[in-house]
């Protein structure tokens, strides 16, 4: 018999009970140190009290109304990603996916009010992920998630990433904009080259085309700013977020330029769930947070700490680990042996972590660890590699 639940995920047998930091407490009384971050989305860890007391106090005075009225949480949020961002204006809505909905149907709809509907194609690129809704799964492209749904939805191309030539060859009379992650995070940690980004944006500039970032892994201070591409001096017209910005509760924002949010006009695109005062009161806690004078820049000294102790691990366990890769506190260790081994007996030992791409094990713990907590964490890898190490001279 089919369990309750549907069987689309494979679950470690493992239920949580609760959390405090970045410590998570299962039904038994065991403790984990939470390097998964719910993949990457607990950005303030467990139990917060601010984000705790925000969401409570919003819950008691009204949870939804609505988007037929006005929001002044939504209308708050909205203006604080505006003064801390490229954009103009933001949509909120409530996954990583709908966020690049929106965003897709936005590159669409600029062109086609700029007198181009017949730009409608967006480039993407190999190893992206985007989501799982019927379009968004076909601009990620990986056939695995395409296989048994038909034929992907029209519109994608894609080429090799960070790859100048790969994009300049698929442009067509028919291509509207480029869509990118800053750093592929499903695809297994790889950043793209910070002179291929400046490229896309003079490409884009070139042929009319929409740039479209997809920090909805990379964003909400994961990589040390508040959206990763601020390291660089390349700004997109677009940009979904999601993930860390509700803290865990599910939430996600359209990001965008004049030019671009302007073309979602009132009726044009829509959904009853986003910018709750809920998910709002969520979002402006953990800005006041993440925004908050000094965390931004203590949390990139731990996270200078943890890469210098991680390259230290990877010297001590070269059979087991081979790279680092990453920025920030969105990192990848890059596997010797199979990655969900090395999840798996990590998660024996009390860490957790979640695989990627490329063979790679994803480190990417809530943004407020500390140095003892990485010092925790290195403790965990380093028994994981011994553990390892030892099976596989068993096994021999
Ligand atoms: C997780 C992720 C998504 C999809 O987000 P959902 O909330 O699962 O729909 C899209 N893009 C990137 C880069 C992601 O990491």
């Amino acid at each position: 018999m089919i369990s309750a639940l549907m069987p689309n995920f494979s679950r470690a047998d493992v239920a949580f009970d609760h959390g405090q930091g970045p410590w998570l407490f299962d039904t038994n009384g065991r403790r984990y140190l939470d390097f998964g971050a719910g993949i990457a989305t607990s950005s303030l860890g467990h139990g917060h009290p601010h984000l705790v007391k925000a969401i409570a106090e919003q819950a008691a005075k009204v949870i939804h109304v609505s988007n037929l009225y006005r929001v002044p949480q939504a209308e708050t949020l909205a203006a604080r990603f505006v003064a801390a961002s490229f954009a103009d204006s933001v949509f909120f809505c409530n996954s990583g996916a709908e966020a690049n909905e929106g965003l897709i149907k936005a590159i669409r709809k600029t062109q086609a009010d700029a007198g181009h509907p017949e730009r409608t194609r967006i480039i993407c690129f190999e190893g992206a992920f985007h989501g799982r809704t019927l379009a968004t799964v076909s601009a990620t492209g990986n056939p695995k998630y395409l296989a048994g749904f038909g034929k992907p939805v029209e519109g994608f191309d894609h080429v090799p990433f960070n790859n100048l030539n790969a994009v300049r060859a698929a442009i067509t009379a028919e291509t509207a904009g480029i869509l990118i992650e800053p750093i592929q995070g499903e695809g297994g940690i790889r950043p793209a080259d910070e002179q291929f980004l400046h490229d896309l944006r003079a490409t884009c500039d070139e042929f009319g085309l929409i740039l479209g970032f997809d920090e909805v892994q990379t964003g909400m201070g994961r990589t040390g700013k508040l959206l990763a591409h601020q390291w660089i001096d390349v700004e997109p017209d677009v940009a979904s977020l999601a993930k860390g910005i509700g803290g865990g509760f599910p939430m996600a924002a359209l990001l965008a330029k004049e030019h671009v949010a302007k073309s979602l006009v009132p009726g044009s695109h829509g959904t009853t769930f986003g910018g709750s005062p809920l998910a709002c009161a969520a979002g402006n806690a953990v800005l006041d947070v993440i925004l908050a004078d000094g965390f931004l820049d203590q949390m990139n000294e731990v996270a200078a700490y943890l890469h210098t102790a991680l390259d230290k691990l990877i010297a001590r366990h070269p059979a087991v680990f081979t790279e680092l890769r990453g920025k920030g506190l969105l990192l990848g260790l890059k596997c010797a042996m199979p990655n969900g081994n090395v999840q798996t007996e990590a998660m024996k030992q009390g860490l957790l972590t979640v695989a990627a791409g490329e063979n790679v094990l994803r480190l990417i713990p809530p943004l407020i660890i500390n140095r003892d907590d990485c010092n925790a964490a290195i403790t965990l890898l380093d028994q994981t590699a011994s553990a390892l190490a030892k099976t596989t001279e068993t096994a021999k």
